[in-house]
């Protein structure tokens, strides 16, 4: 009787950790209309520089069409890793797409050291990459994925785990251009530098013209669509259509969903590398899920609930829980002492109850994100529904990202969840096959071709 006593005691307390977690429908209503008010906004001249949401024009212009072709290189830098590709597209009737890549790591002290310490190493890595295919001398054109806001090429500022110095406000492309030339070994000719949603959206766009919404939900999260050119104030003209990146991660930076924000989701904002931005990233994306967990843990455990009351070395390390653990912790198929072979890994010694409770602040944490990025995303799709003027949207998502593509529940919840938000539209969702990669060689691609008919 006392046993069962005290786990009601703790059920109660549990219950009312979590209980912020579990967002009203009329809730998720709200963040959706707020997520339109600030793309909105941020569409407007009067906000350039002002609004969170900051609706960067990418000056994309059109999806691919299936003419292009040639050998290009690739870079992706801001996701889960560094890599670099050589991607040969063919046209035609053997259209095809043919991709090698190494992937690099880029130790700490490089993503939080100086800028030219970061493009060096970067440099360092292309140069391991030509010298391994053989293909130092060939000068190709490349596409540079670069995972974080740009406006016009230039730096708006980092994001995720990168912090390297004199950075922000630079230009991008002068940057790599500079480290190429210190190096003094070979030449590249850099076509472009595109977001990891644009290349996701371009590499879906390749096999259903009608994506035109790229998400990534991985370590980051963010959002491009194709937006009329009429409602994008700052750029000239009023035909066709633009890819504008959302940044939507910093959705929230004015505190507009403070009120859903809870006492862990500022703990891990505060000890985070750039604190009070990012705020919408911080609840949805991989990098952040993880650390929410371990606070909550950390409370639990304060609280008497957890761990015998003990709060380990391993359970103070920040980023112990790695997308990847979520995902295996929150697997249907793993019983619960696999969990606890899992937590035991992770240097976190747990009971059988232990284990239950850790799955439970997991699925609560990762449902709560993806519900969230489900009512981002209604708000484009519905945006997009109001542009085209129609009854009925149909409309397909190019996706990518470990968050997405790895946990056994986010991606159903956030279908779910647009659908609740957006019942007038009927979303596809495409999983794009390496959009990083492939995505920066096709916009190269699009890129070299209009620049050649321009010069002929
Ligand atoms: C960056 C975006 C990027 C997203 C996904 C965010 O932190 O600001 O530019 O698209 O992560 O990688
Ligand atoms: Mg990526």
């Amino acid at each position: 009787y006392f046993a069962i006593h005290l786990l009601a005691a703790q059920r109660r307390r549990l219950d009312a950790a979590l209980a912020p977690f579990l967002l009203a429908p009329d809730t998720l209503r709200e963040v959706r209309d707020k997520m339109r008010a600030e793309l909105e906004y941020g569409l407007k001249r009067e906000a350039q520089g002002k609004a969170t949401v900051k609706m960067l024009p990418t000056y994309v212009c059109g999806t691919p069409d299936g003419t292009e072709k040639g050998k290009f290189l690739a870079l992706d830098l801001g996701g889960t890793n560094f890599r670099v590709l050589l991607v040969k597209i063919k046209s035609g009737r053997k259209r095809s797409v043919q991709m090698y890549n190494k992937i690099f790591a880029i130790p700490l002290e490089i993503m939080q050291g100086t800028g030219e310490e970061l493009f060096d190493h970067i440099v360092q890595c292309i140069a391991e990459f030509l010298e391994y295919m053989g293909i130092k001398g060939a000068c190709l054109p490349l596409g540079f994925t670069f995972s974080f806001p740009c406006r016009q090429g230039t730096l708006v500022g980092w994001t995720k785990g990168f912090k390297a110095t004199d950075c922000e406000g630079e230009d991008v492309v002068d940057m790599l251009r500079e480290a190429i030339r210190r190096r003094n070994e070979f030449d590249l000719d850099i076509v472009a530098v595109v977001n990891d949603t644009v290349g996701t959206m371009m590499t879906c766009g390749y096999e259903d013209p009608n994506c035109e919404i790229g998400l990534i939900a991985g370590t980051g999260s963010n959002v491009c669509y194709m937006e009329d050119m009429k409602n994008i104030e700052i750029v000239e003209g009023n035909e066709g259509k633009m890819c504008i990146n959302t940044e939507w991660g910093a959705f929230g930076d004015n505190g507009c969903i403070d009120h859903i924000r809870t006492k862990y989701d500022r703990e891990v904002d505060e000890g985070s590398l750039n604190p009070g931005k990012q705020r919408y990233e911080k609840m949805t994306s991989g990098m952040y899920l993880g650390e929410i967990v371990r606070q909550i843990l950390i409370d639990l455990t304060k609280q008497g609930l957890l761990f015998r009351g003990h709060i380990s070395e391993s359970l103070r390390k920040r980023g112990i829980f790695e997308t990847k653990f979520l995902s295996q912790i929150e697997s249907d198929r793993l019983a619960l002492l696999q969990v606890r072979r899992i937590l035991q890994q992770l240097g976190l010694d747990s009971t059988c109850e232990d284990s239950i409770i850790v799955k439970e602040v997991c699925g609560v944490v990762s449902r709560r994100a993806a519900r969230l990025c489900g009512a981002g995303l209604a708000a484009i799709v519905e945006k997009k529904r109001e542009n085209r003027g129609v009854e009925h949207l149909q409309i397909t998502v190019g996706v990518d990202g470990t968050l997405y593509k790895l946990h056994p529940h986010f991606s159903t919840v956030l279908r779910e969840t647009v659908k609740e938000l957006a019942p007038q539209c009927d979303v596809t969702f495409l999983l794009s096959e390496d959009g990083s990669g492939k995505g920066a060689a096709l916009i190269t691609a699009v890129a070299k071709r209009l620049h050649n008919i321009d010069k002929y």
